[in-house]
């Protein structure tokens, strides 16, 4: 029962649908595989935060924002070591991405926040569930998108006349067959951090972290890729996102107290890091502390500044959930979570004096998040303790792609019929993450890969 098609594309998430959507929309046919029982990958389990820049949300909330500043906020946060060219499709394709979402009746949250590497409020918040399941129903009701499910790519087929890729064997209900492309393979396959043993190759630190990520994200198409020779990229940057509460398994997402305005302490009282900085960055100075977990230290102020609305944010549902600890003092609080108290106690009047002063000669934070709101003082009770390690919620690098979503081998040369987006891919990020980037290159990216591997066919 072989199959033919215009795109193969592998894996059910966000870039796998924007993909089949985009090329539905341009008149094209495409089989997706999805090798779970259900489609939306890590997607469907995110907080829902994209980045955009430039939006009508944004200039009716009066927050300037352009291109230009995500460009260089996306640089900055990733160290200079992100592919700049891969930036710049970014930001060149997300105004039309945000359309593109809008159109297919995507709807965005009213607020708009600041998170991880972004000097303006440019969190642009969904139901990411809802999201993937609208994208996918309405690729299917174009009639030329179909899904085929708990179905699996196992290996790339390569044309041996040319060694281009034109298909992908598969494994599911049926057995084990091959589906065709004429415009080749796009992999949406996503990260790989259900994959202990690969994640061990490239972060041995992270081997006792939490992951949390969709069920199938193994590496299956970052193998198949380097099975042809293809290159990687960002292995080095694999980090684990600060912000995770270390034991409660109901609540999968992290909590950011610290972007509006807490610290992070470690279990001596004592603050170890700028905590303005990307939460993939807060991540490795967390894990390098003592039982590799930290407190978010807050007052009753900051609790109030969060939104309920942005899962990184909502800091009252954690209240009413009981996983923030809350005391009338700030001795109460260090005996409660049990850390010394003169020394949590002149953490924070330090801190404080530092607000005040508006110069942290420790750790040199001069903002709430990155570029983006001036810092506030701890000191209206009651006060809150909010226990926080690093989960590893994706990979956020592999395969190397040039900017036109045509998957790199190791000796530069592009893979003939061979495309990438999504999680699976490196490069965008570099040595850190701006918030809503990975959910952001998983929609742009799937749809310019889309475009770019159906362009031959015109
Ligand atoms: C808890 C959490 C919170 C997050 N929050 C955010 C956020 O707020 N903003 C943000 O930007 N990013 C966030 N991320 C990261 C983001 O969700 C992912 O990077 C993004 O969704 C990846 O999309 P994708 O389409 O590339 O992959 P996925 O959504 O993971 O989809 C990949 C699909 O491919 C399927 N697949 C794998 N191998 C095969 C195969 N061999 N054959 C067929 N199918 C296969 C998988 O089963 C899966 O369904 C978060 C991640 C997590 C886990």
């Amino acid at each position: 029962m072989d199959m033919q098609t215009d795109l193969v594309v592998v894996g059910g998430g966000l870039a796998g649908f924007c993909a089949a959507l985009q090329a539905a929309q341009d008149g094209y046919e495409v089989i997706l595989l999805e090798k779970q029982s259900e489609t939306g990958g890590s997607s469907v389990l995110s907080g829902g935060c994209l980045a955009f820049a430039g939006t009508d949300m944004q200039r009716e909330a009066g927050i300037d924002d352009s291109p230009e500043l995500l460009f260089n906020d996306l640089r900055e946060v990733g160290k200079y070591e992100n592919d700049e060219s891969l930036v710049r499709c970014y930001v060149a394709n997300q105004l039309d991405t945000y359309a593109f979402l809008k159109q297919a009746g995507v709807k965005f949250g009213a607020t708009l926040e600041a998170s991880s590497g972004q000097s303006v409020p440019r969190v642009h918040n969904v139901d990411p569930a809802d999201m993937v399941r609208l994208l996918q129903a309405r690729a299917v009701a174009t009639g030329k998108v179909t899904v085929l499910m708990q179905t699996a790519a196992q290996r790339l087929v390569v044309d041996p006349a040319d060694s281009r890729v034109v298909g992908v064997t598969a494994t599911g209900d049926a057995g084990k067959f091959v589906v065709r492309g004429r415009a080749g393979v796009l992999l949406t396959s996503g990260g790989f951090c259900r994959n202990a043993e690969l994640v061990h190759c490239y972060a041995p630190q992270y081997d006792n972290a939490i992951f949390i990520g969709g069920e199938g994200n193994v590496g299956d198409g970052l193998r198949m890729a380097q099975k042809l020779g293809a290159d990687t990229c960002d292995m080095a940057y694999i980090k684990g996102t600060f912000g995770k509460h270390p034991t409660d398994e109901t609540n999968h997402h992290s909590c950011q107290c610290v972007y509006k305005g807490a610290i992070a302490v470690n279990q001596d009282g004592k603050r170890f890091v700028d905590e303005s900085i990307s939460y993939k960055l807060l991540g490795d100075a967390c894990i390098a502390q003592p039982y590799a977990s930290a407190f978010q230290i807050l007052d009753h102020r900051i609790l109030k500044s969060g939104d309920n609305s942005v899962r990184i944010l909502d800091f009252e549902r954690r209240l009413e959930e009981g996983l923030m600890i809350e005391a009338q003092t700030l001795e109460e609080l260090a005996a409660l979570i049990e850390v010394p108290v003169d020394t949590l106690i002149a953490t924070v009047d330090q801190y404080n004096g530092y607000v005040d002063a508006g110069d942290d000669p420790d750790f040199g934070r001069r903002h709430l998040v990155h570029e983006h709101g001036a810092l506030v003082r701890i000191d209206q009770a009651p006060f809150y303790a909010y226990p926080s390690t690093a989960a590893v919620f994706g990979t956020y690098c592999g395969l190397r792609v040039d900017d036109t979503l045509r998957v790199i081998d190791v000796f530069g040369d592009a893979l003939p019929g061979l495309y990438a987006a999504g999680e699976v891919i490196g490069g965008l990020h570099g040595a850190a993450y701006m918030t809503g980037s990975s959910l952001g290159k998983a929609a742009i990216f799937g749809r310019v890969a889309a475009r770019s591997a159906l362009a031959a066919l015109k």
